[in-house]
């Protein structure tokens, strides 16, 4: 029986469209660049939020997006360093992290805690009423407290704490470059367990199509011919500035004539007890590459 089925690799720009009103900008900088967007695999997690450039250097102020109060202080050596946690009238809470120094206000209180405990650690939950802010109040200056390399790492947070991609929620940056999808491969899938192993599913003889990176991949590739159950990979770039820090795509959609059988949309971040969901991509060293072995298979 010969079938033929025609696949199609969609993918959106990194920056969906931004909201009608506009927040208080949470950085005192003319320019706008990201070095990480939302959801960007990390070994074992994601980026909860976004990375924004800070010209590698520190001390520009960071400044509350909406009326709220503070809803937590963290001091730590390591994960987010110094951050600030604001509790918005929105219900949404903003997060402001690896900061080089507290304001007044929010020092004194992490001042006193290091003198009520001995320690350099500080952990402080503040309930409503205790700290105020108003927005564009600064809550401290940039820095790379608890990472490597000057950035503000900001997140926007709904009511349940889940991280949203701040991205769909105010704060667009520009994005003049549309991702590229860079390889599309074809993977003979082998029978037996093992094709539920990450990394071990793919048969050896995958049919490849690739193109340079700077151009992408044309609209249409050559019919495929191919015979017994396979899965497709496509390699993809994405970056939004000249700078070229690459980025994650916001959706990515696959379909087999014309139905979508798997799509990715980075609009919410879901936690699942205290870890992240599992990851099912893969890393290669030119682009990132996805495979989509749950739902791309074709038996003729
Ligand atoms: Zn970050």
């Amino acid at each position: 029986m010969v079938a033929r089925a025609l696949l199609t690799l969609i993918l959106l720009a990194a920056t969906p469209a931004a909201t009608a009103t506009s927040p208080v900008w949470p950085l005192a900088l003319d320019t706008r660049y990201l070095t990480s967007n939302f959801m960007e695999r990390r070994p074992g997690r994601y980026h909860a939020g976004l990375d924004f450039k800070t010209n590698s250097s520190t001390g520009y102020v960071v400044r509350a997006v909406e009326d709220g109060w503070i809803s937590r202080i963290r001091a730590e050596a390591g994960a987010y360093g110094r951050a600030v946690y604001v509790r918005g009238i929105s219900g949404r809470t903003t997060v402001y992290a690896h900061l080089a120094y507290f304001s007044d206000r929010i020092r004194a209180r992490v001042d006193a805690d290091r003198g009520r405990s001995g320690r350099y650690r500080v952990r402080l939950e503040l309930q409503p009423g205790e700290l105020s802010v108003t927005a564009g109040e600064t809550l401290g200056l940039s820095g790379q407290s608890g990472t490597n390399g000057p950035h503000l790492h900001f997140e926007v947070r709904d009511e349940q704490q889940r991280p949203l991609d701040p991205l769909a929620w105010g704060f667009a940056v520009p994005d003049t470059f549309p991702p590229l999808i860079t390889s599309v491969t074809a993977h003979p899938v082998r029978p037996g367990p093992r094709n539920e192993r990450r990394g071990q599913d793919v048969g050896a003889d995958p049919v490849a199509r690739t193109v340079k990176a700077a151009t992408g991949l044309a609209g249409t590739l050559d019919t495929l011919r191919i015979a017994g159950p396979v899965a497709f990979s496509a390699g993809i770039t994405e970056y939004n500035d000249v700078h070229g820090h690459r980025l994650e795509p916001w959706l990515i959609e696959v379909r087999l004539d014309g139905e979508p059988v798997y799509r990715r949309c980075n609009e919410i971040l879901y936690v699942i007890g205290s870890r992240y969901i599992s990851l099912q991509e893969n890393r290669a060293s030119s682009c990132v590459l996805y495979l989509f072995h749950h739902c791309v298979t074709f038996v003729f």
